[in-house]
């Protein structure tokens, strides 16, 4: 039976029968045809999709619980606007005439609000405005349902799950990726002898070929059936293509040996069939190569360019190289156009306002004309389309999590803080300051092409939750900004379970909280309206000379700044206990916490130990703690 009927008739194919004996195994066999026992693929492929389809199942309960509101079909797959929501924005960041940053009407020099500045260490939550912190009772709140994850349900599973064994690998990942790996070498290696039949490798590269795209797609349809973001699923796509890369070139020396051993290499090398699967090869490699961490950190637009070019070539040549192969081929095209159609679908092109924040060498980008469409995580690729972005820099797409929340009632739309980080964001800080000598006031406009929102919560709902904590380090401060501000829009509509919330911001230095206490004090300020304990800690990392701290020593109530590391341990404690302390009249029970954290890896493994870490009876009592962990890479 050659492969390619094995392939095609799959759901109906007989059981293997008796395997060719190795003597009669042709040094070109895998031109031919296969090894009867190349079924085993198919089985294979069986089983992962049977394992697809548990997970999807365990993910079932979230996904039903989420989608059972109507507002949540509306949000996360395309944008859009609704213009009763755009009044020009009253909250949009400005200069006043003395070149301080104003946040609507409320200016950066807070020398007389609040009654607290400079902490020397941590405190507790009574430095925060407290309002009653007690839990509405049911017939007052229509927050959306809860549904713990697993990780609640099943603690200590999840503990050994979530503990960390590699940088950016946690034993579930470890667990799963070795499982992948054990049946790969199962199908690899059954019955057959890999050194006399190289084919099985070249199958198994073209079955897993959809599995390796699909898991590399923005529009992941695998994420969207577990309810996960496409982002955290890259590091399989990873794993995956790098295996099969692995068992290509296993493929090819194969073929390459036995034609030299039966010394029939020149004929082998003038056909075509050869000559794709060498230009397979060469581009499965270039695949791997160009995709090695230090290159993509050097070169983003080479990788990225390359793996396009390559990843689409490399399934051209496979389906010259064995036809039989076909049906995956297509099931893989299918995966990647339909994902290239959604990015058409989900494209936009508007007018957005660059606004350059000199304190934290960001450029804020506000896109008016955009508000409505996405959740609070996600995030949108923008492309600059000026020629001050450089000959090839307007064409270059750069991924940026949205920093405002949708539907926001003051019409701010979508908003963007870019972080100076390299040449691409140092040319849109220039463009944003514009000629500071001819221009009254900094900051422009231009025109964007914005394609999203991507990734994100998946099927976490994060107003279900009783309480939050959000860790944020850097310009990962966009991450946790619009669930704050989603917290506070929801809470006063009444749609939100959460009460307590805890946002720590970890920065280099103390001067760039200056530009953000406009901010901070707007979302503190409304905090008591949605019934919400809402704290805001700043930690600066650096030692400052005491002057760099004028300006600083008098914050709003609710906003803290004080040096050296984050306490996440105490920062816990504190919310768990005042979400807790908000049930104490026993009327109903907390829904839990939620920790989202966005920062460098170190940031969000410590903070995902810190919560494998923490008191059991307590994380029981509070309803469980569950962590999202954002980062600015793939
Ligand atoms: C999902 C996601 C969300 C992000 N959100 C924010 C945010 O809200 N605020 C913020 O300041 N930064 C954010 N970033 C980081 C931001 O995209 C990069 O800093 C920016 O693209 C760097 O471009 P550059 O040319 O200025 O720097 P470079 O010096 O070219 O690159 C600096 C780093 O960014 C990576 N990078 C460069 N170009 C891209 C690209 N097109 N796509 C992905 N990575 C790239 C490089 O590999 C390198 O590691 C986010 C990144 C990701 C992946």
């Amino acid at each position: 039976m050659s492969s390619h009927s094995v392939i095609a008739s799959a759901p109906s194919s007989p059981p293997p029968s008796k395997p060719a004996s190795p003597s009669a195994v042709s040094t070109l066999q895998p031109l031919r045809g296969g090894n009867s026992y190349d079924i085993v693929v198919v089985y294979v492929d069986i089983v992962l999709l049977g394992v697809l389809g548990l997970f999807v199942l365990f993910a079932l309960p979230r996904t039903i619980s989420r989608l059972s509101r109507a507002s949540e079909w509306k949000q996360g797959l395309f944008f859009y606007r609704r213009n009763a929501l755009s009044p020009k924005s009253q909250d949009a960041f400005s200069m006043d005439g003395a070149g301080e940053l104003k946040y609507g009407n409320v200016a950066a020099n807070i020398q007389t609000v609040g009654s607290h500045g400079i902490s020397d260490s941590y405190r507790g939550r009574s430095s925060g405005p407290t309002p009653r912190l007690v839990a509405p009772g049911d017939q007052e709140l229509h927050a959306p349902k809860h549904t713990p994850a697993w990780s609640t349900r099943f603690p200590g599973i999840s503990w050994v799950l979530s503990m960390q064994v590699l940088p950016g690998y946690s034993v579930g990942k470890v667990f799963l990726l070795l499982s992948w790996f054990g049946i790969m070498l199962f199908a690899g290696l059954f019955n057959i002898n890999p050194f006399l039949y190289p084919g099985r490798a070249g199958i198994i590269v073209y079955s897993q070929l959809p599995l390796v795209f699909a898991l590399g797609t923005k529009n992941n349809v695998i994420g969207m059936l577990i309810g996960q973001g496409y982002e955290r699923l890259i590091y399989l796509h990873r794993f995956v293509g790098r295996f099969l890369v692995f068992a290509a070139n296993v493929h090819a020396i194969g073929i390459i040996y036995e034609a030299m051993d039966a010394g029939d290499w020149s004929r082998v090398i003038y056909k075509g069939v050869i000559h794709w699967g060498i230009v397979a090869l060469v581009c499965m490699d270039i695949l791997f190569l160009l995709s090695l961490s230090t290159f993509v950190q050097r070169f983003y637009h080479i990788f990225y360019i390359s793996h396009i070019v390559s990843a689409v070539v490399m399934l051209f040549a496979t389906c010259f190289h064995y036809p039989a192969a076909r049906p995956y081929i297509y099931a893989t095209a299918a995966v990647y156009v339909l994902d290239h159609l959604l990015r058409v679908l989900k494209s936009r092109v508007t007018t957005a306002h660059l606004q350059p924040i000199p304190g934290l060498s960001m450029v804020r980008v506000q896109l008016h004309a955009v508000n409505c469409g996405w959740r609070a995580g996600q995030h949108v690729r923008i492309k600059v389309l000026s020629m001050g972005m450089g000959i090839c820099g307007w064409m270059e797409p750069h991924p940026f999590t949205i920093a405002s929340v949708a539907e926001s009632a003051n019409g701010e739309g979508l908003t963007l803080m870019c972080k100076k980080a390299g040449d691409w964001t140092g040319k849109l800080y220039a463009l944003a300051e514009g000629n500071k000598e001819t221009e009254s006031q900094m900051g422009r406009d231009v025109t964007v092409l914005i394609d999203g929102p991507y990734g994100g919560p998946g099927n976490t709902v994060v107003t279900s939750y009783s309480g939050a904590m959000l860790v944020t380090g850097g310009s990962g401060l966009a991450y946790g900004l619009p669930i704050v501000e989603e917290f506070l829009q929801k809470g006063m509509q009444g749609v939100s379970a959460i009460l307590v919330v805890d946002l720590v911001w970890s920065v280099r230095s103390p001067s760039h909280l200056s530009p953000m206490i406009p901010f901070f004090t707007r979302l503190l300020e409304q905090a008591p309206q949605a019934n919400l304990s809402l704290r805001i800690s700043v930690f600066y990392t650096r030692a400052v000379a005491a002057s760099a701290l004028q300006g600083l020593e008098v914050l709003p109530p609710g906003l803290t700044l004080a040096p050296g590391r984050t306490p996440l341990e105490k920062t816990l404690e504190s919310v768990v206990e005042s979400t807790h302390g908000a049930f104490l009249d026993g009327k109903s029970a907390p829904n839990g916490v939620f920790v989202g954290v966005c920062g460098p890896l170190a940031l969000t493994e410590e903070v995902s130990n810190v919560v494998r870490n923490f008191d059991r009876g307590m994380f029981h009592a509070v309803g469980g703690i569950e962590v999202q962990e954002e980062s600015f890479s793939w």
